[in-house]
């Protein structure tokens, strides 16, 4: 069946054939010892679709273990090797990319087009990796005649890979390529509202050629399955993507081990439009930035700094823009998808109704919403809170839905202040004609990444990270494969 015809199918009858069910591990599919079970939502109707694993702590140390197993053979694998077999991997993603990306906003409640994008996005990381894997290199060092100094980079062992639910597929990938790249082992838990794509790239890996073990893949909840994983003394490093308090137990967790830990948590990251910028690049950007995936990006632009002069004109082009998005189903492929889970809908709805409570009053939007065409589904208005105090919350509490907040600066130096007011920095954006002020600001502003006049420019070439609350050490380009490394210095006297 085609896939279009698969999508038509699955909105006639709420049912899909062929998804996978159990835990991935030692290159096979593994039931959990407990036999429980749990359901995965399409959150675009808000109805179960499918029964997955619930893993627990028997569970987690059999796929641990598994690893453990696999990582003497896999890390000793000539370099080029495992880049041959991450290549095939992606060659496999973009082969199967329609049903990736079909499970993929089946699951997360992402419009079709967004899931596409991401899944082309992990092709790329399994394909940038690929190369890099027998790039990675030791130095040497002048230590006199008498002596030959030379460092030679190991993989660190066992990985942890804690991945969120609301970019699945491409926050996996760019975590698990480097670590398979630099040669270590792989146990991933995906969030329990988004198991699908994992499991499934699980079953990829292993029959591009990745041996068994190399790659496991655990489902469940956080405190059942995640909480063991983190905690298992054999696992050397953990990559971490979430929100801040479980990513302080994590690091608490990887301390008792004395683990590497690598945090990728929220943000609260500002678009800043200076007076002279492309107002209509602008107002693009600002929709993209805070609209995309219903605001549930780490990295939205969540908050649009404005210089006064071009907030009126600015804001009527944004209002027109949130007026032709369309609220639907994702597989409709629809401009605005639902959130993720009801509970966090109504973490959203919350916030927006005690930021009412406060006296705020939406220029647009502010409310829960339905699919038109089905009266079904967790979606949130995309709402727009104009001239916001930078004490208040709306400014300084991530709401992770589609709530944008405007704050109005008098100057490039006030944008500054404002763009550095709240305790996240992950990253930043930055719309002006004016070449020396969009570098002044990318110096001044503090965040792991910043965007000038295009918002989420940049691909897995391009380190991301963040800084203070948002987390520390960085993915993607080359930075990311030393996450996964430890070097060895060897000194010899020779003469
Ligand atoms: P969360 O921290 O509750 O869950 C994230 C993952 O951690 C899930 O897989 C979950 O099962 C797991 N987990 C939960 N408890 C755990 C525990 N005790 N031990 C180990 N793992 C555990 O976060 P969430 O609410 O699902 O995700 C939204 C948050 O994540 C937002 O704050 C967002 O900003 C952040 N986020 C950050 C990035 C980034 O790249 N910086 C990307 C996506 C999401």
């Amino acid at each position: 069946m085609s896939t279009d015809a698969a999508i038509r199918d699955y909105l006639a009858t709420g049912a899909l054939p062929a998804l996978p069910a159990d835990h991935f591990i030692a290159g096979a599919w593994a039931a959990p010892t407990a036999n429980a079970r749990m359901e995965t939502f399409d959150p675009g109707l808000g109805k179960p679709f499918h029964e997955f694993a619930a893993g627990n702590e028997e569970d987690v140390d059999r796929a641990v273990m598994s690893a453990d197993g696999a990582q003497d053979g896999w890390g000793r694998t000539k370099a080029g090797a495992r880049g041959a077999i991450l290549m095939r991997a992606a060659a496999l993603l973009r082969e199967e990319a329609a049903r990736f990306a079909f499970v993929e906003s089946l699951d997360s409640g992402k419009p079709l087009q967004e899931a596409e994008g991401d899944v082309a996005g992990a092709a790329r990381a399994f394909e940038y990796y690929a190369g890099a894997a027998d790039k990675i290199e030791g130095d040497t060092f002048p230590i006199g005649d008498a002596y030959l100094g030379y460092s030679h980079p190991e993989p660190v062992g066992v990985t942890a890979h804690i991945i969120p639910w609301n970019f699945p597929i491409s926050t996996a990938a760019r975590g698990i390529a480097p670590a398979l790249a630099a040669g270590c082992t792989v146990v991933a838990k995906p969030a329990e509202t988004t198991p699908l794509t994992m499991l499934m790239l699980g079953d990829l890996l292993h029959r591009a050629g990745l041996p068994e073990g190399v790659c496991n893949v655990v489902t469940g909840t956080g405190p059942a399955a995640g909480a063991p994983l983190v905690a298992h003394p054999r696992v050397r490093h953990i990559t971490f993507t979430g929100s801040v308090p479980t990513g302080q137990g994590v690091m608490q967790a990887a301390s008792r081990n004395v683990a590497s830990v690598i945090l990728e948590l929220g943000g609260k990251s500002p678009l800043i439009v200076l007076k002279d910028a492309d107002l209509d690049a602008a107002a693009d950007g600002v929709i993209g930035a805070i609209y995309e995936n219903a605001g549930q990006v780490c990295s939205a632009g969540s908050r649009l700094i404005v210089e006064r002069a071009a907030h009126d004109a600015l804001l009527d082009k944004v209002i027109a823009r949130v007026k032709a998005l369309k609220i639907g189903h994702g597989l409709r492929r629809s401009t605005l998808g639902p959130l993720n889970s009801e509970p966090h809908l109504q973490r959203v709805a919350a916030k927006v109704a005690a930021a009412k409570a406060r006296g705020l009053s939406p220029v647009i939007g502010g409310a829960a919403a339905v699919d038109p065409e089905t009266g079904a589904g967790w979606f949130f208005e995309p709402t727009i809170f104009d001239d916001v105090a930078l004490d208040d919350l709306v400014v300084q509490d991530e709401i992770f839905g589609p709530v944008l907040a405007v704050q109005i600066a008098e100057d490039v130096e006030d944008a500054a202040r404002l763009a550095n007011g709240t305790d996240y920095a992950l990253v930043a954006g930055i719309y002006t004609r004016d070449f020396a002020a969009a570098h002044r600001l990318a110096r001044d502003v503090d965040a792991g990444q910043v965007y000038i006049n295009e918002y989420f420019a940049g691909g897995i070439e391009v380190p991301f990270g963040g800084n203070r609350q948002s987390g520390f050490g960085r993915e993607k380009g080359l930075a990311a494969v030393h996450n996964y490394l430890r070097v060895k210095s060897v000194a010899a006297k020779i003469g």
